[in-house]
């Protein structure tokens, strides 16, 4: 596993993040995710998804109940995307993303979490997360994003 796999959509709005780079300096560390603009709290999140250490862990976490959806939405693709991490976090990603997936209110959210689930190491875990998505979701398009997921963890025991 580990190998690149292009997503399907939905996924993180890139222009998105790289407006609030252009807008924002980024910060040093994780204490600019303490910071009351989202903006600011989006730059550090884009930050450490390519530079977290285990010393971000614990804020990236906290990032994950942000009161601002889009910075769950990247506090969730910081801690699922192993494509931009040049080691992987010691955090349990899969846990984490899977209870975003069943608890956050805004769909969006869900479906980041859910996709960034599908893209983990194939696992039974994965796989009972996103069937029980399945069962519970029912926008087209966030049964889309599980659905592909499903098709990468099939044929877990
Ligand atoms: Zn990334």
């Amino acid at each position: 596993m580990g190998k690149e796999i292009d997503p399907p959509s939905p996924r993180i709005d890139e222009n998105e993040i790289q407006a609030t780079n252009r807008r924002m300096k980024s910060t040093d560390s994780a204490a600019g995710l303490r910071n009351k603009d989202w903006q600011s709290r989006m730059a550090t999140l884009e930050r450490l998804d390519h530079h977290a250490t285990k010393q971000d862990e614990s804020a990236l976490v906290k990032a994950l109940s942000d009161r601002s959806a889009r910075v769950r939405r990247l506090a969730a693709h910081a801690i699922g995307c192993q494509r931009c991490k040049a080691g992987p976090l010691s955090v349990d990603v899969v846990g984490l993303l899977a209870k975003l997936a069943r608890r956050d209110p805004v769909l969006r959210v869900r479906r980041v979490a859910l996709h960034l689930l599908g893209t983990q190491m194939k696992s039974l875990r994965v796989r009972r997360s996103l069937q029980a998505a399945l069962r519970r979701e029912t926008d087209p398009q966030t049964r889309f994003v599980i659905t592909w997921g499903l098709s990468r963890h099939s044929g877990t025991r």
